[in-house]
């Protein structure tokens, strides 16, 4: 196999102490990285990088781990402008938030939704990530979910059926039976295309009950949980996922001191999701005190045309140093390794032998000015599993 050093790398971000400055991301300054196919082989100093078939110059910017992107919601036809414009011009707006897009997805093609999948992980892929999860949750019956994650599943292999999204509208009146509905049979036809299932456990949605019994049912069906928790007040989300190990509890903003506790004595990451404050002017959550507990955070995005319609980690990144307490450091490891933690993934959200070749090369010295320069395209190139994409014309 063909084997590439990237060489006079700046900084590298390994995310591995051990192969770095001991620090949690491993930094090696005037660093390489070999890759082989789809892996990398080798990393540490230039200067001692073995021989290797080809070779890029990175002419001194710094290197990261590709950004995993571990919670979104995708498979959407339409969008809310229109929403949004009133939400932020002080507006009232009653038009139906997530059933708008429930409707424009029911009535979408095939074709409509792939080719809108595509274009938004084509537009994350030129940010940086290289890796994302991504969720059914509007289509709302067994035809239109299954039908959702089969799409997903030609995009990622982290698919989640998200069908305890919202009480569907055809059971308005009946949430026991559509909980009954996500299941039974719309379960047994959407468990074949995904690894995850989900809900959105709060006020509004399905309480813990409810959660509860939809988590333990994809459980039995071999889907393991994840839980959109604590969104908008305190509630059984959080404790509900740590109950049930799942991978990641999604959202956080609203934690008590027994959740924080949970999370710290538990496999569950607390997945952060700074543009979904962003977009409807909500309270931060507080990473500093998720991070002084102990608990592993992950920074997400939350892709979705209601409550957060941007595919940028690097603008999570910037958000959640300026206001959530984290420092650069800190938020890129969330946006990398701690994305790879909340997918229980190994392979990913790192740089160092063994490791899928999944890196970002940056228009900047260090990875520090992913927060210092918000809103600038620092992303030079980006490679996933070893294959150079997204390379500029120039510089
Ligand atoms: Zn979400």
């Amino acid at each position: 196999m063909t084997t590439t050093a990237i060489t006079h790398i700046a900084a590298l971000v390994t995310n591995d102490p051990s192969l770095g400055d001991n620090s949690p991301l491993g930094l090696i300054q005037d660093a390489a990285v070999v890759i082989e196919g789809d892996r990398v082989v080798w990393t540490g100093e230039s200067s001692k990088a073995p021989a290797t078939d080809n070779a890029v110059d990175a002419a001194g910017r710094a290197v990261i781990p590709g950004f995993v992107d571990s919670h979104s919601h995708l498979l959407f036809a339409g969008d809310r402008t229109q929403e949004f414009n009133a939400r932020m011009s002080g507006r009232a707006y009653t038009a139906g938030g997530i059933r708008t897009t429930v409707a424009a997805t029911r009535a979408a093609t095939d074709e409509e939704l792939s080719a809108n999948v595509a274009r938004y992980l084509a537009e994350a892929l030129r940010q940086g990530t290289t890796t994302f999860e991504t969720k059914s949750g509007y289509g709302l019956t067994v035809q239109d979910e299954a039908r959702a994650l089969r799409i997903a599943a030609r995009h990622t292999d982290e698919v989640t059926f998200l069908g305890a999204h919202i009480v569907s509208p055809d059971y308005a009146d009946d949430p026991a039976g559509y909980v009954d509905l996500v299941t039974g049979p719309m379960l047994d036809a959407c468990a074949p295309y995904a690894r995850w299932i989900d809900v959105f456990c709060e006020k509004g949605a399905f309480d813990g009950d409810q959660a509860r019994a939809v988590l333990t049912a994809g459980r039995a069906k071999g889907l393991h949980p994840r839980v959109h928790a604590n969104q908008l007040g305190h509630g059984p989300g959080v404790q509900l996922a740590v109950e049930l190990d799942a991978a990641s509890a999604d959202h956080c903003t609203h934690l008590t001191d027994a959740d924080i506790d949970a999370l710290a004595q538990s496999a569950t990451v607390a997945t952060l999701l700074p543009g979904a404050e962003f977009s409807t002017r909500a309270t931060w959550p507080d990473a500093r005190r998720i991070l002084d507990a102990g608990a592993t955070v992950a920074l997400s995005t939350d892709c979705n045309p209601g409550s957060s319609f941007t595919s940028s980690m690097p603008f999570c990144i910037a958000l959640a140093v300026r206001d959530m307490g984290m420092t650069p450091d800190e938020a890129l490891w969330s946006a990398t390794a701690g994305g790879a933690a909340a997918l229980r993934r190994t392979d990913i959200g790192r740089i160092g032998p063994g490791a899928r070749a999944d890196l970002v090369v940056l228009d900047a010295p260090s990875h520090v000015h992913l927060a210092y320069r918000p809103g600038v395209p620092l992303v030079h190139e980006v490679w996933r599993r070893g294959e150079r994409t997204g390379a500029r014309k120039h510089g």
